[in-house]
């Protein structure tokens, strides 16, 4: 009786697939794929995430984790996540860390609106290995021709994925990803044309905020043109 509640509120709340390949594709980023005929036709904009279920428990006890969508394919109902590997052995990147094919995983229909701005003059991205999921799908989703700049960080030069755009890469080595210095230099260092385009900040909170500062205080682009999604910050479980 409990499992069958268990499954209808399942299917209610999420999309459920299963694992189908699951590839490391920097030292500590890895490629999640996911597959089934629950996740056709999926309304998804390149930046948005879902949210997994993950951790012991299941509908009932499980918790939620937040990843973008690297990539999907509509008409064959599969999913590709990117999870990077922070070191801990918190819900969200034991899953990553363990995904093996056949497992099943559920997860909330596609939602968020860190997604691109049609009109702007041009496109800022800046953030760490987190952010950079979603700036990945984010710029293959500009139009051809579209003005794209940025930066991303990584701890170390194989951490970095391979994005379109060719946003700048920077690294950090054995300095901590929150309140990333590295970051806020490397976006200060960024030749742009005249004027403000349209940026896209993402990854660590007070990261966020420090590069936000120096967009608006330091280059006076107004904080309309800022647009920023905080994926994590040290202390807090779960962001989303
Ligand atoms: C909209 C959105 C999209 C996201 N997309 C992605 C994505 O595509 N790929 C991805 O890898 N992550 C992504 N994240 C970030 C991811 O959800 C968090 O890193 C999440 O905290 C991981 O869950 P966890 O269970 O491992 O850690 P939690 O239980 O949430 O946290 C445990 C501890 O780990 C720390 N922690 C969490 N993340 C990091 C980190 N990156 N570096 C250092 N310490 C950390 C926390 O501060 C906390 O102290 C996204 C977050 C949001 C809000």
């Amino acid at each position: 009786m409990r499992r069958t509640i268990a499954r209808r509120l399942l299917d209610r709340l999420f999309r459920t697939g299963e694992v189908v390949e699951a590839e490391q594709i920097t030292a500590r980023m890895r490629r999640v794929r996911i597959a089934g005929e629950d996740l056709g036709e999926l309304r998804w904009t390149p930046g948005q995430h879902v949210r997994l279920l993950v951790g012991a428990g299941g509908p009932l006890g499980g918790v939620l984790r937040t990843y973008s969508i690297w990539w999907y394919d509509p008409t064959w109902g599969v999913v590709d996540l990117i999870g990077y590997d922070h070191g801990g052995d918190s819900p969200g990147v034991a899953w990553i860390r363990n995904a093996r094919p056949g497992q099943e995983v559920s997860f909330t229909r596609p939602e968020g609106s860190f997604v691109v701005r049609e009109e702007a003059p041009y496109h800022l991205f800046a953030g760490e290995e987190t952010a950079s999921v979603a700036f990945g799908a984010m710029v293959r989703a500009l139009p051809a021709g579209a003005g794209v700049h940025g930066v991303v960080e990584a701890g170390e030069p194989g951490d970095h994925l391979d994005l379109p755009g060719g946003l700048v890469k920077v690294c950090r080595g054995g300095a901590s990803a929150a309140r990333s210095q590295v970051l806020v230099d490397a976006v200060r260092e960024l030749e742009l044309p005249d004027g403000p385009g349209v940026a896209y900040l993402a990854g660590e909170a007070r990261t966020i905020q420090a590069v936000r500062a120096h967009l608006v205080g330091e280059r006076g682009w107004s904080r309309g043109d800022v647009r920023t999604k905080p994926f994590w910050t040290p202390g807090r479980r779960g962001m989303d």
